[in-house]
């Protein structure tokens, strides 16, 4: 593969992958995907994304150190999100830019990211924020958002509050744990569960109205938890979840003109 200059003086280097094609529908993308690499090393996953046979590829990778490749131009579709649905959208990949942060993930060790890793990702959200324009707040999501039922990444230990505290992402402070109130849960059926996939639908996962807390509502559960409960992601949706969610949507910025 040819190198290309890189989007942004922040990358250190170019590493590019063959697995990338053209954006689908010609629009500039809109939303940034947050991943982990979920592999034993870095250098193992940024082989892999510059691997032909694998098929998957993201425009950077994110070291522990904070060292940031990019295997693909932001202008070209990389191949992370796979199976994927955001806000009635599917084609996540021609929507979006992919970052994946170096992490073994669940399967081999997740652990803390390290703050200069954090800072590294904060800053290259920023640097494409502000070089492509409008890019909503509530665009900026993991991989698991889109995907609940398939992904787990980045996970419970990434930390949305300090992106947020740097003007990266839409996220609000969580509800405690442990509040009296009504709980909904695997199983229940009705109109109190028809109103919870509406909400999460409006927010943008790509979740069916209906009616019953079946498998595909608990993984959403579970994914809106990861990112904005994270101190217990069980798929049930307790007081502290639906008081999370509700304070999400009363919070949500005001969409582009
Ligand atoms: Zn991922």
């Amino acid at each position: 593969m040819p190198l290309f200059p890189p989007d942004s003086f922040i990358v250190a280097d170019v590493m590019p992958s063959p697995n990338q094609d053209e954006r689908k529908d010609g629009r500039p993308p809109d939303m940034i995907l947050l991943h982990y690499t979920g592999m034993q090393t870095g250098e193992a996953a940024l082989e892999r994304l510059c691997t032909t046979a694998s098929k998957v590829s993201a425009h950077y990778v994110v070291f522990e150190n904070g060292r940031i490749v990019q295997c693909v131009p932001e202008k070209l579709r990389a191949w992370h999100a796979g199976v994927s649905s955001w806000a009635g959208e599917t084609d996540i990949n021609s929507r979006s830019i992919g970052i994946e942060i170096v992490n073994p993930g669940h399967e081999f060790g997740y652990r803390d990211f390290p703050l200069r890793q954090i800072a590294a990702v904060i800053s290259l959200c920023k640097t494409i924020i502000t070089r492509r324009g409008p890019i909503a707040a509530d665009r900026i999501l993991a991989h698991s958002d889109v995907a609940p039922s398939r992904k787990q990444d980045p996970g419970e230990k990434f930390p949305w509050e300090l992106l947020s505290e740097s003007g990266v992402g839409h996220w609000v402070r969580a509800a405690p744990l442990n509040l009296d109130g009504v709980t909904l849960k695997p199983g229940d059926r009705g109109e109190p569960v028809a109103r919870l996939q509406r909400v999460l639908r409006a927010y943008g996962y790509g979740i069916e109205e209906t009616g019953s807390y079946d498998d595909a509502t608990r993984d959403v559960v579970a994914a809106f938890q990861r990112h904005f409960r994270p101190a217990r992601v069980d798929g049930i949706a307790d007081p502290s979840t639906l008081l999370t969610l509700r304070a999400l949507i009363e919070t949500r910025p005001a969409p582009f003109p």
